[in-house]
């Protein structure tokens, strides 16, 4: 089941320059920053009520963020959904027939198991599946 939107990705192509304008735009300081080596990003969060932005900045230039930042200007990535069971949400919806980028959850930032769904499934929207890992 989708529960809520966790967080919005946006893609900055420095977060050193766009932490004081997040931090000016939504009047709170960012709470947590994490590089996923796996993904190429580095991300800061901020929270904003019962959800989240995520900053991402590419570490490297095979990054999913870096070839996004060389066809767009930056801004709106893409949505993340928090799922109660992400094995069983990605079962769901590929029975649905939208196109998983990752058929089994992989580790993503901010202690979460995440998952993707291809953007031609989804009308352009890239969109997140994540669960909350259990400790
Ligand atoms: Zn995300």
């Amino acid at each position: 089941m989708i529960k809520r939107i966790e967080h919005l990705g946006i893609a900055v192509d420095s977060i050193e320059t766009a932490l004081p304008v997040f931090e000016a735009l939504l009047g709170s300081k960012v709470y947590k920053e994490e590089i996923v080596e796996s993904e190429g990003v580095r991300t800061a969060f901020f929270k904003v009520g019962e959800s989240k932005i995520e900053l991402l900045e590419a570490t490297n230039e095979d990054s999913a963020i870096a070839k996004f930042l060389s066809k767009n200007k930056g801004g709106f990535h893409h949505i993340a959904f928090e799922v109660d069971n992400i094995d069983d949400e990605l079962k769901r919806l590929e029975y649905e027939g939208f196109q998983l980028i990752h058929t089994t959850p992989k580790s993503g930032a901010d202690n979460k198991r995440i998952a993707f769904l291809h953007p031609k499934s989804t009308k352009g929207m890239l969109v997140e599946l994540c669960q909350e890992k259990i400790s």
